[in-house]
């Protein structure tokens, strides 16, 4: 029987910065033309701006960012060039989670759900001793079908298979070196705008040489934003890193597991602590998704079907686990679960499935070639 195809297209990007980039922007230039209609046609308006005023703003801040990441700047610049868009409008997609949700002192009354729900389940907590981690996506149905796996081979370092928005130069994924990367937004109240956006940090952590180095890329300020950063490492290694733009805060596997959703778990900022309220869901999802780890754990250990159990569970109808978008809901607040990825990093394949992981298969991607995988484990070319 074939290989099952893959649910994302599968862009090759090989070559320096600006070779790599123009590969992605010819890749996926109709995905990138679907997500900056979306962008500017359903999210500006829901801020009370223009397109053109978010891509004004990002473009004064280029040469900052060039001076901090040249190499991402000029990939970035290829998808451009590859894509027929321009610039300002490629930075704009890499800097979206600076203008989807308004700060709340312009005028946002709570923090929304920047939901996903991230997992890392250790060898010694696995039932069969493989170590697991991955994540439900969860985000904004609009751009569900602007989802693109871009499996990066520079010229020097790992190669790297990214799930990602269509322009996007880092979300999150996996390299050769056996590192891999997931994460949650824990809201928006606190950024800065001139720091480094999160896609620059996730790809500085995707293309790492060592797992230090991953973590160092991950904390080392200055960030833009609030993210949650599971990492994990093949030889059996999780941590996880809650970053606000100035401090990060630290979980360790408890049981040989870690789970997280969009809430600070390791303790709560000074800066927010005197008003801090965590979203329903996220306080949802971590209850289920922690009890149902830990009973499988206490038995037999964490197995795949396990997981998946709990990434499909619909307790909260439809703003649970498994996020099934409201039709009736503005499209700017329309959010489901993207996207669903299991890696094996013993195995060295990354499941991926489109959409609410109840209603699609996964599809296995090898790391090594970021080709669809067989079911005798070899990659289709
Ligand atoms: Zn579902």
């Amino acid at each position: 029987m074939p290989p099952a195809a893959s649910p994302f297209p599968i862009i090759v990007a090989e070559g320096d910065a600006t070779q790599r980039g123009v590969a992605h922007g010819q890749g996926a230039r109709d995905r990138i033309a679907a997500s900056l209609s979306f962008y500017s046609d359903a999210v500006a308006p829901s801020i009370g701006a223009t397109f053109g005023q978010i891509v004004d703003g990002v473009l004064a801040r280029r040469p900052m960012w060039r001076a901090q990441d040249p190499d991402i700047l000029a990939e970035i610049e290829g998808i451009a060039e590859g894509s027929g868009f321009s610039v300002g409008e490629i930075l704009a997609l890499n800097t979206r989670g600076m203008f989807v949700v308004p700060p709340i002192d312009q005028g946002a009354q709570r923090v929304p759900d920047d939901g996903c729900t991230s997992f890392a389940v250790l060898p010694e907590a696995s039932a069969d001793g493989h170590l697991r981690t991955g994540q439900n996506w969860d985000y904004l149905e609009g751009i569900a079908d602007t989802i693109v796996l871009v499996h990066l081979r520079p010229e020097d370092g790992p190669r790297q298979l990214m799930i990602a928005e269509a322009g996007q130069v880092g979300r999150h994924g996996v390299n050769t070196n056996g590192i891999a990367l997931h994460a949650n937004g824990l809201g928006a109240r606190l950024r800065d705008p001139s720091a480094l956006p999160t896609t620059f940090l996730r790809r500085r952590i995707l293309r790492s040489d060592n797992i230090t180095a991953a973590i160092e890329a991950a904390i080392t300020p200055p960030r833009a934003g609030s993210t949650n950063f599971l990492l994990t490492h093949r030889d059996g290694f999780a941590i996880d890193l809650e970053t606000v733009p100035d401090t990060v805060r630290w979980l360790l596997p408890t049981d040989g597991w870690l789970f997280h959703t969009n809430h600070f778990e390791a303790g709560i900022p000074a800066e927010l602590a005197a008003t801090y309220t965590p979203s329903a869901d996220s306080l949802l999802r971590y209850a289920r998704g922690t009890r149902r780890l830990a009973s499988a754990r206490a038995v037999g250990g964490i197995s795949r079907a396990d997981i998946v159990d709990v990434l499909t569970d619909h307790l909260g109808d439809g703003r649970g686990l498994c996020s099934h978008p409201d039709p009736g809901a503005p499209r700017h607040e329309r959010w489901m679960t993207v996207a669903t990825v299991i890696t094996d990093l013993t195995e060295g394949v990354m499941s991926v499935s489109a959409g609410p992981p109840c209603e699609h298969d996964f599809v296995d991607i090898d790391i090594a070639s970021g080709a669809v995988a067989t079911a005798a484990g070899a990659a289709m070319a």
